[in-house]
């Protein structure tokens, strides 16, 4: 191992000045262990491509470069920079960092088709970016699967299932032609500085998309259903036009509310209406 591979992350932070900023959400992860067992979820990552948003220090994207990863990392706080340049120039020609927002940059023209997206994010960013890969016109999508780091509370929304506390938009864009777990649990305690709540890895991948349908039309749907989750469907989908029919046509109870519908009725109903 070469000096710089062998040095606590603790340290890099150190050297560098990087004291955690709370307005760029800023949890830094610091056991090497704990980033080699997140880093080993998306499977072998020998000569594939990764897309990391948010590498900070970059004890995330040592895991993955070291799993044999070809990553390309996007950060938008310069102080990490010179960190991150120090790991490119370790790892010649397997790294290489774009500076700015992960909102505002399009990822699948920055990495090679079939990516792994990784990403321990603040969970507003990371939710944003998330529908938005889930939203992909194109099925499958570019990229290949998604291992995401979010508070537990925004994992279970994902993960949901109809009836319970949580299901809801996110659950049924994250599911309806994609599988979503979680995969572990990470204590605060595992972040410096410790964030309020216990957070959670997701891993989703593209499965087959139902035919027949339209991901605007499922978003809409989606949008006007759990807008208004304890109303009824009559009300909450009165302004979406053709629906209420497509609800007699399915023999859906107009009188249920949204988050009684599985996942495959709004596929039903976004199918009727495509
Ligand atoms: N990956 C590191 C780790 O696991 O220790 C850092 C994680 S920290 C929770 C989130 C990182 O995302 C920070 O480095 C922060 O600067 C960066 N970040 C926040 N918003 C971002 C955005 N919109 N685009 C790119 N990076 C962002």
């Amino acid at each position: 191992m070469s000096e710089r591979a062998a040095e606590p992350l603790r340290d890099v932070i150190a050297r560098h000045g990087l004291q955690a900023a709370k307005s760029l959400g800023q949890n830094f992860i610091l056991d090497r262990q704990l980033l080699a067992r997140i880093a080993a979820i998306p499977g072998d990552l020998t000569g594939a491509p990764v897309y990391e948003v948010g590498p900070g220090p970059g004890g995330l994207t040592r895991a993955l470069l070291d799993a044999g990863a070809n990553v390309v990392a996007v950060e938008r706080d310069r102080r990490c920079l010179p960190a991150l340049a120090e790991l490119e120039s370790e790892y010649s020609g397997k790294l290489r960092v774009i500076e700015g927002d992960a909102l505002e940059i399009d990822g699948q023209s920055e990495v090679a088709e079939g990516a792994h997206i990784v990403a321990n994010l603040p969970y507003n960013v990371g939710t944003a970016l998330l529908l938005r890969w889930l939203g992909d016109e194109s099925w499958p999508p570019w990229w290949r699967s998604l291992t995401l780091m979010f508070q537990r509370e925004v994992a279970e929304r994902i993960v949901a299932a109809p009836n319970s506390e949580h299901y809801g938009r996110l659950s049924v864009a994250a599911q309806w032609r994609s599988e979503a777990r979680i995969v572990m649990n990470v204590h605060r305690s595992a972040f410096v500085p410790p964030p309020k709540v216990t957070s959670a890895v997701v891993h989703i991948a593209p499965i087959a998309a139902p035919k027949g349908l339209s991901g605007k039309v499922m978003e809409q749907v989606t949008a006007a259903a759990f807008g208004q989750r304890r109303k009824m469907l009559r009300q909450s989908l009165k302004g979406l036009p053709g629906a209420l029919e497509a609800l007699d046509r399915l023999g859906i109870d107009p009188q249920r509310r949204a988050e009684t519908l599985g996942v495959a009725d709004y596929v039903a109903l976004a199918r009727e209406l495509s």
